[in-house]
């Protein structure tokens, strides 16, 4: 029930006062403080950005752990990312329930994002793309490696997720459900990023700032390896540059997430 200052909750019958508290016990706890609009507006610019930067399309999703409770995230209702505004963001608990639909549809495969976030307290934001560069690399047992300092954060390479380990041989290939996501949260382990064999990424980080850059370095990256691999056999970054380049890298994310939000605002 909706506290009104027009004066017409005292013209409301007792039965109706009594129905409307019991409603508003019943609903799951919101969270006590509204996120910052800061981090909402954040996650719009990166929605548009990603798309932009040819990282989503039709499809794909980016989310934030909530910046004042631990235990939810923000997600946008289902819709293309590109057109995503602060009324469609969402929020959920960790279990990928919405806390407050308010008839609005979530995206199938929130539980990527809801059980992640469950297992790393480190990570703050969640892309989960099927970007085309990435998908030879899920597709193949071709490691997808640094080919350069930007790329740091690839580490050792991630590790792959193959669905038919949960889900057998006949699933829609969709992370549709708690049990899936659990699993590839634990495929993904301590990487920040993982590929889903048949479906496409998921980049994770400390912020939506980081998430977006590895997002999109994450396709760069497995574009130049490509062509790389046209001309002969790449050497990649070891796993010692590669950590101190994403060390680097971590305070440098301003630079062109500023680039990459102007580009957003004139369009
Ligand atoms: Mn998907």
């Amino acid at each position: 029930m909706k506290i009104c200052l027009c004066g017409c909750a005292p013209r409301m019958g007792r039965r109706s006062l009594i129905a409307g508290a019991l409603a508003a016990t019943a609903v799951p706890a919101v969270a006590a403080v509204p996120a910052d609009p800061r981090l909402i507006d954040d996650l719009v610019v990166a929605n548009r950005i990603l798309y932009d930067q040819g990282v989503v399309d039709g499809f794909g999703h980016i989310s934030a752990r909530h910046d004042k409770d631990p235990n939810r995230y923000l997600l946008s209702r289902s819709m293309a990312p590109a057109l995503v505004t602060a009324d469609d963001i969402m929020e959920f608990d960790l279990d990928s329930n919405p806390t407050d639909s308010s008839g609005r549809t979530p995206y199938l495969e929130r539980f990527i994002h809801g059980e992640i976030y469950k297992v790393r307290p480190d990570v703050m934001a969640i892309v989960h793309s099927h970007s085309p560069a990435v998908l030879p690399f899920a597709d193949t047992h071709t490691p997808l490696k640094p080919m350069n300092h930007i790329a740091g954060f690839l580490g050792s390479g991630p590790p792959v997720f193959d669905i038919r380990s949960t889900a057998g041989d006949a699933s829609d290939m969709l992370i549709r459900s708690k049990d899936l996501g659990r699993a590839l949260a634990k495929s993904m382990g301590q990487s920040q990023i993982l590929l889903m064999r048949g479906h496409g990424s998921v980049a994770a980080a400390q912020s939506v700032r980081h998430v977006v850059f590895r997002a999109i370095y994450t396709e760069v990256n497995a574009r130049t390896e490509l062509q790389a691999m046209a001309l002969g056999k790449p050497v990649f970054l070891n796993e010692k540059e590669a950590a101190a380049a994403m060390k680097t890298n971590d305070g440098l994310v301003e630079r062109p997430w500023a680039l990459w939000k102007q580009r957003v605002a004139t369009k």
